[in-house]
């Protein structure tokens, strides 16, 4: 498996461009030879998506192992060793896509192969789909297969990336279980002023001097906390109790830091100005500014609620609003066959570890099933010798790599969730 990773690796499909067809036809390539049927489709021959199929007998549920190919950007003058070399040094698999998730595609792939070569059927379909175009999601990935080859991806129950990292909380083992996602709901604060000399500021009337306080005022931004049955989740498998959500971050403040890192962008919507346009000459003053707000809701919440939150937070004020494409924000129930797998997985691996619910604060392709055919999709790709913490300072940062040993933990897990879905 190891190796398959550091074929992946060196096969760069950094998004742009993409290029993910090598990719695929690298995993094609590996999965015929062991009799896994195959099928390439792209929107464009240089980005194909993999899809993979163990039929079943008939009748049992369909389990989808979802990732992606793509990858970020990566910096060598930022990296100890190459990022496109797929080194293997002291356990561990060096390069971008190591965690995100170039080794959950290759443990996706053993797991395929394992069962192929075993002469493993379930009773409902086995589908592993390596998809292309996560990272900028311009249209050429699960997005497209969803809407143009639904047939290949439908399923009742999907395992994708976003989860399965383990924390100890009061010396108990905690591993999440994504079960729902944000919903990213970008919105930019337009400032209208008067555009004049800058040699003479009186002149004008500078919109970024006007914007200014808005943005300290955005920077404060708070919500009254509430409780999603995700963060319930957590609070009974952590804490053995829920508290009230006024109570919620200082509670999860006792259990551990961490605990508290987790639970708070989970209590409501967080907004976060990024980016600021202005004049783009220094010596003329702008009669326009443009702050570029980054907002995150909770998966039941609306556009149109965040934009009332917001003009409510700012007040009123000689400013325009403008929300530009919502996307995200779907949950699956934590409850059924797939949880039910996770949570035998874990009790055999690690007992006396327990599994709690999460919501993934980013974006992953598990929303394009849900949204699509109702599946119920989790992020769960266990890490047990990689530090939950490390791992986050490594995903799409420099020095990105995995141990052998989480790979092989992950591959136990699709396995057996594969013989526990589909029966
Ligand atoms: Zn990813």
């Amino acid at each position: 498996m190891a190796g398959l990773l550091q074929e992946l690796i060196r096969i760069d499909t950094t998004n742009p461009p993409g290029n993910e067809t090598a990719a695929a036809e690298l995993l094609r390539d590996y999965l015929e030879a062991a009799g896994v049927e195959c099928a390439l489709y792209g929107r464009v021959p240089e980005r194909a998506n993999l899809v993979a199929r163990i039929r079943g007998s008939g009748g049992g549920p369909s389990l989808a192992l979802l990732s992606h190919t793509d990858v970020v950007l990566a910096d060598a003058a930022e990296w100890l060793r190459d990022p496109f070399g797929g080194e293997l040094v002291a356990g561990e698999v060096w390069g971008r896509g190591a965690l995100d998730m170039k080794g959950e595609v290759a443990a996706s792939a053993v797991a395929m192969a394992t069962l192929a070569r075993e002469g493993w059927r379930g009773s409902g379909d086995l589908i592993f789909v390596a998809a292309a175009d996560e990272e900028v999601g311009a249209g050429y990935g699960l997005q497209w297969l969803v809407l143009e080859h639904p047939d290949a991806v439908r399923a009742d129950f999907s395992v994708n990336e976003g989860g399965g990292e383990r924390f100890e909380f009061g010396g108990r083992p905690v591993y999440l279980c994504a079960a729902a996602e944000k919903m990213t709901s970008p919105f930019v604060l337009r400032v209208h002023g008067r555009s004049g000399h800058a040699s003479m500021p009186a002149i004008g009337d500078n919109a970024l001097v006007k914007a200014a306080p808005l943005v300290a005022r955005l920077g404060e931004f708070r919500v009254e906390p509430r409780l999603i049955p995700e963060v319930e989740g957590f609070f009974m498998a952590v804490d053995g109790g829920v508290p009230s959500a006024a109570e919620a971050l200082e509670r999860a403040r006792a259990i551990s830091p961490l605990a508290a890192e987790v639970v708070e962008p989970l209590l409501g919507m967080t907004v976060a100005p990024t980016k600021a346009r202005a004049s783009e000459k220094r010596n003329v003053i702008p009669a326009l500014c443009e702050i570029t707000v980054d907002v995150r809701l909770l998966p039941e919440q609306t556009p149109a609620e965040a934009e009332a939150e917001l003009r409510s937070w700012l007040g009123p004020g000689d400013y325009e609003l403008v929300g530009s494409e919502a996307h995200g924000g779907t949950r699956s129930p934590f409850a059924g066959p797939l949880r039910a797998a996770v949570e035998s997985f874990v009790a055999q691996e690690e007992p006396g570890a327990v599994v709690a619910p999460a919501c993934v604060a980013g974006f992953t392709d598990s929303h394009w099933l849900r949204e699509a055919f109702g599946t119920v999709a989790y992020g769960f790709f266990p890490a047990r010798k990689l530090d939950a913490e490390q791992a986050a300072r490594l995903i799409h940062s420099a020095d990105e790599r995995v141990p052998v040993a989480d790979l092989e933990l992950g591959l136990r897990f699709l396995l057996h969730a594969a013989r526990a879905v589909c029966g």
